[in-house]
Parts: C-alpha cells; structure tokens; sequence
C-alpha cells in the first residue's frame, strides 16, 4: 500500500484545527501530524485515540516547527491572536512557519489568513489580528511557498460565547449586540471549515495562490436575530449598536472588534457559492442552530 502523504495541521486541538483534522481523518487521503504545545492534554489523547499522529511544539520555538513539518507533504496553519493580544508575534510565528515550509519544500500550505486592513484602507482602519494575519500571507506569496489562504467569516460558534445575546435591561428579551449597521454579516460554522480545506488540499492545481473567503451566508443583525428567536422561542433583538458604542463595552478586545465590524461594513469580501463548492454540507444559520439549539438556551 502507497504511504499516505502527511498534512501537518496547526492549532489541532482548537476550533479550527480541530475541524480540519476531523475532516482529513474521516476522509483517509491524507495522514494526519496534529501539532499541540502539551500531547498529554485530553483534547490532544482524544486526537490520538482517533487516529492522527500527535506532536508537540510551539510556534514560538523554531526547532520544535521544523520537527513537525520534516517529511511531510502539507500543512495547515492557523495562529492565534488572542493568546496574546499581539500582531507583532503573530506575524513572527507566521512567517517563521512560512520560511520552514519553504526550506522543507512543503508542497501545499493552507494558511488561515485574513486581509490586511491598513493596506486595504490607506492606514485610515487598522484590525490587528487581520492586519498581521495579512503580512504573513504577503510573505508566503514573496518567498513563493505555495500557498492558499482561507479567510474565515465571523463563526456562528461566536454566538454561544463571547458574541451571545444579551439579557435586555427589562429582562423580557435579549439584545443581540452587533454593530454593523444593518448590512449583512457574512457567517459560517468552523466545524465546516475542514471539509472545505480537504477540498483545497486535493485540489491543488486549483487553488495554490488563492486566497479563498469562506461564508455560508450573508444575514443581516436583525435576520440573525430572527432566526435565534424562532429556534430559542425567546425574544430576541438587534441592539442597533454603533461600532463607536461598542468600542467602548468593558471587555478586553472591544475597540479590536469593532475595528473588525467596521471593516466588515466596508468590505464584505467571502465567496458563498464556492464556500459551498469546496464544501457541499456547509451549513446555514438556521440548520447550524437548529443543530446546536441546546447549547444556545444553555448559554442565554
Ligand atoms: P482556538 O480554538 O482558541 O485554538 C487555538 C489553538 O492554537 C489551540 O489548538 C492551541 O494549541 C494553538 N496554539 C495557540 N498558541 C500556540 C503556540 N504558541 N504554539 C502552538 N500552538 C498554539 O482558536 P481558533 O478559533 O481555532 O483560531 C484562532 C484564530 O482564528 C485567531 O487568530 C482568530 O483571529 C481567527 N479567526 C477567528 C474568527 C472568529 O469568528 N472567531 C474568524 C476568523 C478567524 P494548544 O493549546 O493545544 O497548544
């Protein structure tokens, strides 16, 4: 039997690793090399136990990158901005995997990207967990790694966390609190980002040097409202938030994340039709909270 080519896949025990080695393992092309810091966390033993080969290291150390990626034919690399709140690293991890890929001579990455905002703008908005995200596609494209950037719209699983509707002040109802001025919201799930990036995978011809924005729809703050009172049976409302309202809520992260509203405003930019091409079991708003209306009442 020929030996299976192996993608390495970063951030496997997190949302979008996770769906990405979920799906490669379910498929059976490829082997899979799922990276964590800590092999022996459950997230990690249940990867193992489900068939990928699990390896440690740190996108901040160098050595522990290259033994993950030697020998094998891709990967997928996805960064986390919010560990630390900080463009700089992250851009310092990215294009140290890039430059890894490239001296290891992988021969498909998929990255998960996003656009840089400032260059898109003229520096009049900047999103630091785009922007970075941003250069480190440039870099992949300068030092011609091949590659194909996967640009997540806004995960619906942001609705059970830090995105969940609000209690309203009267307690009748909730506010769903999204700034963004009655244009319409590209979103998807994360669990159905795997399938779409096997498809990338197998696809290589096709999609090497695109960057591909995924979206399993286009809904506007009060559509989404709309659908979670008819799947909860609880009142809920667009707040009809200003993004300069928002940037000032008590939260870590508020002005980022309404800079990132405020360019979703500007330029919506995902492809729905080849989301669904790349993965034809994508989800919508409606079936994906239907699928996960348990967990919405839980979180209300
Ligand atoms: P997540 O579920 O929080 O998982 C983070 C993963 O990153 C974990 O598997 C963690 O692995 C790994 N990780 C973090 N720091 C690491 C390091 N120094 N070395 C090695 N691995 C490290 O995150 P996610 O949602 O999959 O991805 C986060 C990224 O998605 C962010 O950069 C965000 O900007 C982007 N994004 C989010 C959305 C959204 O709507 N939420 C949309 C588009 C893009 P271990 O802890 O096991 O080592």
């Amino acid at each position: 039997m020929a030996t299976k080519k192996i993608i390495t896949v970063f951030g496997a025990t997190g949302s979008q690793g996770g769906s990405v080695v979920s799906a490669l393992l379910k498929d059976r092309t490829f082997a899979v090399r799922a990276v964590t810091r800590n092999t022996s966390k459950p997230a990690a033993v249940k990867l193992k136990e489900a068939g990928a080969e699990v390896v440690a290291a740190d996108l901040d150390d160098e050595k522990s990158l290259e033994a993950a990626l030697i020998g094998v034919y891709g990967a997928f690399v996805v960064t986390n901005f919010w560990e630390d709140f900080n463009k700089d690293k992250e851009v310092k991890q990215g294009k140290t995997i890039a430059d890894l890929c490239k001296r290891l001579s992988l021969q498909h990455v998929v990255f998960s990207g996003l656009e840089n905002v400032k260059k898109l703008t003229g520096g009049k908005l900047e999103v630091l967990h785009f922007d970075g995200k941003g250069l480190v596609e440039d870099y992949f494209r300068k030092i011609s790694c091949p590659m194909t950037s996967v640009r997540l719209a806004f995960y619906y699983e942001n609705f059970l966390t830090g995105c969940k509707p609000q209690k309203s002040k009267d307690c009748d109802s909730y506010d769903l609190v999204i700034p963004m001025c009655n244009v319409p919201m590209d979103g998807i799930s994360v669990s159905d980002l795997g399938p779409a990036v096997l498809s990338i995978l197998k696809n290589p011809k096709e999609y090497t040097g695109k960057n591909i924005g995924l979206s399993a729809e286009k809904l506007t703050v009060a559509q989404y409202a709309e659908i979670m009172s008819k799947v909860s049976c609880k009142v809920i409302k667009d707040a009809k938030i200003s993004p300069e309202d928002y940037a000032k809520l008590p939260f870590p992260g508020a002005e980022e994340m309404a800079n990132m509203f405020r360019f979703y405003i500007m330029i919506p930019d995902r492809d729905v039709p080849l989301t669904h091409k790349l993965n034809p079991e994508t989800k919508n708003f409606q079936q994906w909270l239907e699928e996960n209306k348990e967990a919405f009442i839980k979180v209300l």
